[in-house]
């Protein structure tokens, strides 16, 4: 296509940030025969021997799947997904009782964010026209004339000029920087109270140590544990608390007692020792929650994923919504042309409301599923959802 008297095919578009929604998006763009630069401040996490992301598992829903499966990546991704049909809520006493999220046959799938990563990666550099860059962490950009200066790990500054910078950096953002600069525009970031910690169940006798087709969850109201599986039968818990709470525990024995009194049905699939030393293996870790608006500067750029919205993770929907950006980019892309001026005015006018109110219903789900989600309330509320 033709627009501003450069074909696509001369244009350079750099994704900045080649997280979940940067690998995806450079699919999506290297599709339409840009020339994509994917820069990436990590080095390439295929060749990691450990990948720090922010959790080892994640819920990948129908708005996900949706845009994998416009770039050919659905059933590589959902074949080594574990499908989850229901909540699986813990008792103190023990008891389980399943709450199915859908109709029957429903479900989401528990995925694995580092091979996620990996896939999508792989998948851009099957473009000829899509080029990685790792080892590159942007300093700096001009709104101006597209002008970005990136950081190499020998101390070393390189620059490159695009048409279109699209900013897949995460929460904090760099690419966004410049946007907090310029008049007119809205931004709010606000911290929850609660910290999240990750800690592995591991397998027994190579079985699931509980049923694994369920997102389990221990729901104790100010607090609350989840678990999901993965393809090597271990399940992830995350514990989800006030860091006030995470301070107050600071001996093995402390965890112990703190398991007993409201998780006392995972101590022995966690395990005793395994408890008392991993719960300090990492800090906790803090959840942020970011608006903002517009999410472009003129035809020059366009924030994407967590750049433009972080969530909470009580929804499960912060990469699916980031994912689902991608697919209305791209169909804004054919309503207008490709002419960027356009299309991004147009993105930011039917996105932000929508991200909006993902955010919101992330925030309200915060208090939903550690509180309601084994109240009364709830359940009817369930009932009449699946009617
Ligand atoms: P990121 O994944 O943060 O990727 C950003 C990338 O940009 C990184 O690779 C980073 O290295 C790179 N980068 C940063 N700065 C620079 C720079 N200056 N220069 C170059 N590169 C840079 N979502 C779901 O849909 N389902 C879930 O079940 C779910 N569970 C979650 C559980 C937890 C505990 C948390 C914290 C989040 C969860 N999320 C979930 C949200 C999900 O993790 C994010 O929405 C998703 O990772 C956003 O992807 P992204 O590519 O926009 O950002």
């Amino acid at each position: 296509m033709e627009s501003g008297g450069k074909s696509s095919k001369d244009k350079v578009v750099a994704v900045v940030g080649g997280g979940l929604v940067g690998a995806l998006n450079a699919c999506y763009f290297a599709r339409r025969g840009f020339q994509v630069e994917v820069f990436e401040s990590r080095d390439d996490i295929r060749e990691a021997k450990i990948v720090r992301g922010r959790s080892i598992n994640l819920a990948l829903s129908h708005r996900g799947r949706q845009a994998l499966s416009r770039v050919g990546m659905e059933e590589k991704i959902v074949s080594k997904g574990i499908p989850m049909h229901s909540r699986m809520i813990h008792s103190l006493n023990g008891k389980q009782s399943p709450i199915p999220y859908g109709k029957k046959g429903q479900y989401i799938l528990s995925v694995d964010r580092a091979n996620l990563n990996k896939e999508l990666l792989t998948e851009a550099e099957r473009y000829p026209n899509a080029k990685m860059n790792f080892d590159h962490k942007l300093q700096d950009w001009s709104p101006d004339t597209g002008l970005m200066t990136f950081l190499r790990p020998d101390g070393s500054a390189q620059s490159l000029q695009a048409d279109l910078i699209v900013g897949c950096d995460g929460a904090f953002s760099t690419i966004r920087k410049q946007f907090l600069r310029r008049s007119r525009f809205n931004f709010s970031q606000t911290y929850i109270p609660h910290g999240y910690l990750e800690l592995t169940m591991p397998p027994v006798a190579g079985e699931f140590a509980m049923k694994p087709n369920y997102l389990h969850i221990w729901p104790r109201n100010t607090f609350m544990m989840i678990a999901l599986p993965n393809l090597d039968k271990t399940f992830t818990c995350t514990l989800f608390m006030p860091f006030d709470e995470f301070e107050k525990i600071t001996t093995g024995d402390d965890v112990m007692e703190f398991f007993q009194e409201y998780f006392p049905d995972a101590i022995p699939l966690i395990g005793v020792e395994a408890l008392k030393t991993d719960y300090f293996r990492l800090p906790a870790q803090a959840m942020v929650s970011i608006k903002c608006s517009p999410y472009h500067i003129n035809d020059k750029c366009v924030l994407m994923g967590d750049s433009a919205h972080a969530v909470v993770p009580f929804y499960g929907q912060g990469m699916n919504a980031g994912f689902e950006d991608c697919i209305v980019f791209d169909e804004i892309m054919d309503q207008c042309n490709e002419d960027f001026s356009a299309v991004l005015l147009e993105y930011t006018r039917v996105r932000v409301p929508d991200d909006h109110t993902i955010a919101d219903l992330a925030m309200y789900n915060y208090v939903e599923m550690r509180a309601h989600v084994n109240s009364k309330w709830f359940l009817f509320r369930k009932k009449v959802d699946d009617i």
